[in-house]
């Protein structure tokens, strides 16, 4: 079986901070079933005629410039946002694109105060034809393979770090063999999962499909710790181990920080060493590995793709 992992060219900075490009959006809706305290907007931009027509990839990020100035009078600093469409877009002709955008509401912990970040809430707060200032794509290794139906896939998730899969998900769905693939979504509470509807669909088209949902709130696990993503793994041995154990298995991880090691323990306690690099000196036969061990000895492999911060 040929295995090895060929990536796409994906273009990259079309548009930049000094020249963005300025399009409509055409959709903003709720990504979550019903009301929850985590907001989370659905939110599609209309490239039509611009340069990035059909040239942004499932995988990639794009930026967006919010308007005014910040504290010290200077211009907002560019975010950047994942994209939730496959690579052909949401209208499979590359000129509307979606993003998943979550709402930063905070409470500053010094004097109580309301923070709203800057730029998601002005994207969360557009409507069906303003206008935003955009740049990109970015983004050249968080991305499908060419020959994608030559894999597995392991997709693991934590809130909006779910968009990029639905993208990815629409785009494996297309094509005539398909492969397996799982998806372990995790969030605070049942009302925050995303895109449920969708993905619930996708194993009409893919019957090889699985959702695996965490919800890190509700009911802690039985040593009293919340449960995350990557307890899925030996949650449900039977649907990971035989995916796991072969050699075109790849595994993306998108979300927050925290959840990249976690992931990479629970593989070395499964004894799936084969995922991950080992620096010199480093022991993957040793039976018990902790955190902070773990972080120094050990990079993802060629088969690991991160997306986190
Ligand atoms: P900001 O205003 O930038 O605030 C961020 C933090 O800074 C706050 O938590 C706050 O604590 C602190 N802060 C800033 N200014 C102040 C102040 N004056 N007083 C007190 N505290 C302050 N996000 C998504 O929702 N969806 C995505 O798909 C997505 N994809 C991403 C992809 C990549 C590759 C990366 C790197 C990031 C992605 N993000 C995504 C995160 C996104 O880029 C933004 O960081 C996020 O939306 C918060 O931006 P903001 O402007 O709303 O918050
Ligand atoms: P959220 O709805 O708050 O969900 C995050 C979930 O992850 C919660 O259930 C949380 O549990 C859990 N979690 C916390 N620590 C964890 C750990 N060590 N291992 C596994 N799970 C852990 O998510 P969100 O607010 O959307 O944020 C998700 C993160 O992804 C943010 O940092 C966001 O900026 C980032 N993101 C990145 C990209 C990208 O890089 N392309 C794209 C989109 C989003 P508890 O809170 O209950 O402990």
């Amino acid at each position: 079986m040929d295995t090895a992992i060929r990536l796409p060219q994906a273009e990259l900075n079309i548009y930049n901070k000094a020249n963005p490009v300025t399009v409509p959006i055409i959709e903003n809706r709720i990504a979550t079933a019903t009301s929850s305290p985590n907001i989370v907007r659905h939110i599609t931009f209309d490239v039509t005629g611009t340069e990035l027509e059909n040239r942004v990839k499932a995988g990639q990020s794009l930026g967006v410039l919010p308007p005014g100035t910040d504290e010290k009078g200077k211009p907002h600093a560019l975010r950047l946002y994942s994209i939730a469409s496959p690579s052909s877009g949401e209208d499979g002709h590359g000129r509307h694109y979606s993003t998943t955008v979550k709402r930063l509401i905070e409470e500053l912990p010094d004097d109580n105060r309301l923070y709203l970040g800057v730029c998601s809430n002005y994207l969360a707060g557009l409507k069906p034809g303003d206008t935003v200032r955009l740049t990109g794509p970015s983004g050249k290794r968080f991305l499908l393979p060419e020959e994608p139906e030559k894999f597995n896939y392991i997709f693991f998730a934590t809130g909006t770090g779910v968009a990029p899969f639905r993208g990815m998900l629409m785009e494996l769905a297309q094509l005539n063999v398909q492969p397996n693939v799982i998806l372990a979504f995790g969030c605070p509470y049942r009302s925050d999962v995303l895109y449920e509807d969708f993905f619930e669909g996708v194993r009409e088209k893919m019957p090889s499909f699985q959702f695996l949902k965490t919800f890190s709130r509700e009911q802690p696990r039985p040593d009293g710790s919340r449960p995350y993503v990557q307890h899925q793994i030996s949650d449900n041995p039977e649907f990971f181990l035989p995916i796991l154990e072969q050699p075109n298995t790849l595994i993306y991880i998108c979300g927050i920080k925290g959840m990249e090691f976690g992931i990479y323990q629970e593989l070395m306690k499964s004894n799936l060493a084969q995922y991950l690099q080992f620096r010199h000196g480093a022991d993957p036969q040793k039976e018990e590995i902790g955190m902070d061990e773990l972080r120094k000895s050990i990079k993802p492999g060629d088969r690991v793709f991160v997306e986190t911060y």
